[in-house]
C-alpha cells in the first residue's frame, strides 16, 4: 500500500472495462433489490465513485460494515455505467473494511447539516461535498500562487513568524512568552521582558512585509506566503485570528506597477481556478452562490476600476444610501462602504488609492499633498477588501518622521530604517488574504468555512 494506488479521480476517467481497486470513505450506501449501491470518495475529485455490490458476492457481516463514514478498499471490475452522469462504476468482487464507522454515532450523517454544526466537527466536515470542494480550490489557489510568481522570477522568502516589531503599529498582536504568568519578573512595577525567552517582548507576526522588504532590496521581486496572526477581538464573517497571506514586494516599482501586479495576479488565480476546479465551481454555483461562475468569468475580461479615496468618498456621499457608519473625508472605509462601491456603484473589482495618512500604516509613501499616502486596496463584490497594499516610503528622513508621528518607538525599526540608508529604492507591495480570496471564488459566506481549523476569539478547538 502506498501513494501510487490509483485516485478515484483517475478511476472515473479511465477506460472500462478494467480491473480496479478503489480506496476511500463511504459517502452513502443504498440497498435495492438484490444490489447494494455504495458511493465512495477519496477527496481527489468532487464526484464519487459508484460501487455496485451484487447480493451474495460478500457475506452479510461485511456488507453491514459498509456504512457512511467507513474507510474501505473495494476491488473489482470497472465497467461502463448504465446510470446517467457517470462514465463508469465498479462491480465489486471483494471488500476490505479498514475502519468501520458506527451509524448510530457517526456525526456526519444527514444531508443539509448547517455550517454552524459542521464547524463543531471540523475534523470530519472535510469528508463532505462542500468542504471537499473548498479545500481542493484552496489547494489550487496556493499552487497557482507559487506558479504565478515563480514564472515571473519572484523569489519565495520564508519570513519569520515570531516578530519583535508591530508591523502596523496597531497593537492587535498575540504575545509570545515563556515567562511564568503566575510569577512575573518585574522591574519598576512593570514586567521585565529582558528575562523573557528572546530577551525582549515578542509577538506572532501580523504580516511578513517588513522582512520581505529587505529581500526586495537584494532580489528585486520577492514574495512571502505564510500564516499571520491578529488578535482583533472582532467576530465577523471575514476575520480570523490566524490566516494566510501572500505578500509580494517589488523593487523599482511604484503604485502603478503594484496595481498592475495585483490585477494580473488576481486574474491569473481566477483563470486557474476556472480551468482546474470546474466540477467544484459547478457545485458552488448550484448550492452556495448562483452568480459565482459568471462573476469570475466577467472579472477575467474586464479591467479593474481605479479610483482615489477622495473620489470614493464623493461617490459614497452622493449615493443616497443610508450607511451605518457615517461617510466623511478621513473616515476609514467600512465593509458596507467597500461593498457599495464595488457591488452597486461599479459592479466589478475596484482599486482605491491615496487614502488619508491617518488611517493607514506609517510605512506608506506620503504624497506631495502631505495628507494622503500611496495606499491601494482592492475591493471585490461580496467581500469588500481582498488586498491591501502600497508604495513604501523609501526616503529615510520622511520614514523616521512618520514613525515618530505615529507615536511608535523607533528603536525596533532600526533595521527597517537602514533599508532607506543603504541602497534605498522605490518599492511597492501588497498582501492578499488567502481565505478572503477563497471566499470570493467559492461564494462561501463565512471565512470560518474556508480554513481547515479556524481560530477566532473564544475558539481554538482542534
Ligand atoms: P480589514 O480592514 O478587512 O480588517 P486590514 O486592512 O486590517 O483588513 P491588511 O492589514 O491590509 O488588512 O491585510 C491585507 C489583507 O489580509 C486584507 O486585504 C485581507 O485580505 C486579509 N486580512 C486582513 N485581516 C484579516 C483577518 N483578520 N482575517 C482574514 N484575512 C484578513
Ligand atoms: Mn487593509
Amino acid at each position: 500500500m502506498d501513494y501510487r494506488r490509483t485516485y478515484i479521480r483517475d478511476l472515473l476517467d479511465s477506460e472500462p472495462p478494467r480491473e480496479a481497486s478503489a480506496f476511500g470513505w463511504v459517502k452513502t450506501r443504498r440497498d435495492s433489490k438484490g444490489i447494494h449501491f455504495v458511493q465512495v470518495n477519496d477527496g481527489s475529485c468532487f464526484q464519487d465513485l459508484q460501487a455496485v455490490i451484487q447480493e451474495g458476492v460478500l457475506d452479510e457481516e461485511t456488507v453491514k460494515q459498509i456504512t457512511t463514514g467507513a474507510c474501505v478498499r473495494l476491488d473489482g471490475e470497472l465497467v461502463e455505467s448504465p446510470a446517467p452522469g457517470q462514465k463508469v462504476e465498479l462491480q465489486v468482487r471483494s471488500v476490505e473494511v479498514f475502519g468501520p464507522a458506527d451509524p448510530a454515532t457517526y456525526p456526519l450523517q444527514k444531508k443539509g447539516a448547517s455550517f454552524e454544526f459542521l464547524r463543531e466537527i471540523s475534523h470530519l466536515r472535510v469528508r463532505g461535498n462542500t468542504f471537499g470542494a473548498v479545500f481542493r480550490v484552496r489547494n489550487q489557489v496556493s499552487w497557482a500562487t507559487h506558479k504565478f510568481f515563480q514564472d515571473r522570477g519572484f523569489l519565495y522568502v520564508h519570513t519569520p513568524i515570531i516578530s519583535a516589531s508591530d508591523c502596523e503599529g496597531a497593537g492587535a498582536m498575540f504575545m509570545v512568552t515563556t515567562l511564568d504568568l503566575d510569577n512575573l519578573p518585574r522591574i519598576d512595577g512593570k514586567v521585565d521582558f529582558s528575562q523573557d525567552f528572546f530577551g525582549r517582548q515578542a509577538y506572532l507576526t501580523v504580516s511578513g512585509q517588513l522582512n520581505v522588504e529587505c529581500f526586495a532590496e537584494a532580489f528585486t521581486n520577492v514574495y512571502t506566503f505564510g500564516p499571520t496572526f491578529r488578535a482583533e477581538n472582532s467576530s465577523t464573517a471575514r476575520h480570523l485570528a490566524e490566516f494566510w497571506m501572500i505578500e509580494p514586494e517589488q523593487a523599482f516599482c511604484d503604485i502603478e506597477g503594484n496595481m498592475n501586479l495585483a490585477e494580473e495576479y488576481l486574474k491569473y488565480l481566477i483563470g486557474h481556478v476556472l480551468e482546474h476546479c470546474s466540477a467544484d465551481l459547478e457545485f458552488f454555483r448550484q448550492r452556495i452562490e448562483p452568480t459565482v461562475v459568471e462573476t469570475l468569468q466577467h472579472v477575467l475580461t474586464s479591467p479593474f476600476e481605479r479610483i482615489t479615496y477622495t473620489d470614493a468618498i464623493k461617490m459614497l456621499e452622493s449615493s443616497g444610501e443610508s450607511f451605518e457608519f457615517p461617510v466623511f473625508w478621513g473616515c476609514d472605509l467600512q465593509s458596507e462602504h467597500e461593498r457599495y462601491l464595488t457591488e452597486k456603484k461599479i459592479g466589478r473589482p475596484v482599486i482605491v488609492t491615496d487614502y488619508p495618512k491617518e488611517i493607514k500604516a506609517f510605512y506608506m509613501r506620503i504624497n506631495d499633498d502631505e495628507k494622503t499616502v500611496r495606499a491601494m486596496d482592492v475591493l471585490v463584490p461580496r467581500i469588500g477588501e481582498i488586498i491591501g497594499g502600497s508604495q513604501r516610503e523609501d526616503r529615510h528622513d520622511v520614514l523616521l518622521r512618520r514613525i515618530r508621528e505615529a507615536g511608535l518607538d523607533e528603536e525596533p525599526y532600526w533595521w527597517y530604517l537602514d533599508l532607506r540608508r543603504f541602497g534605498s529604492v522605490p518599492h511597492s507591495g501588497f498582501g492578499l488574504g488567502l481565505e478572503r480570496f477563497v471566499m470570493y471564488v467559492t461564494g462561501m459566506k463565512n471565512i470560518r468555512d474556508v480554513v481547515p481549523f479556524y481560530r477566532v476569539p473564544g475558539s481554538a478547538e482542534f
